[in-house]
């Protein structure tokens, strides 16, 4: 059986991304992108892992990273920006909403699997 080295992924109707083949048991799952291939032949592709690998791992899924970095950023500001003076505890300015919004979106298609 010959695997893909990366697939490209696919892009649900939700807007997450989802691959058919886990780099890490090397078979076919529903998997998330989890690494970027930094050398080599398959250099600038991504790697995708399954729910299963990616618990065993400790992986985050990218997305899930991308969007709580993205909301961490907008809450406590960056080298670059101020943190958010509208998001509180209790408040949540509508980029705020928006960036939370997508979190909990990129959480839940991390809890999917093939059934
Ligand atoms: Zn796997
Ligand atoms: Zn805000």
């Amino acid at each position: 059986m010959t695997a893909p080295a990366a697939n490209g992924g696919e892009q649900v109707s939700d807007g997450t991304v989802f691959g058919q083949w886990c780099s890490w048991h090397h078979g076919a799952a529903l998997s998330r992108p989890v690494a970027m291939i930094e050398r080599g032949p398959g250099a600038g592709g991504t790697l995708y892992a399954c729910r299963p690998c990616r618990i065993k791992h400790g992986f985050d899924s990218i997305p899930t990273f991308m969007a709580r970095a993205a909301l961490f950023n907008h809450l406590r500001g960056t080298d670059d920006t101020p943190p958010c003076p509208s998001c509180s505890r209790y408040e949540r300015c509508p980029e705020g909403d928006a960036l939370w919004a997508e979190l909990r979106r990129q959480r839940r298609a991390d809890q999917r699997t093939d059934q």
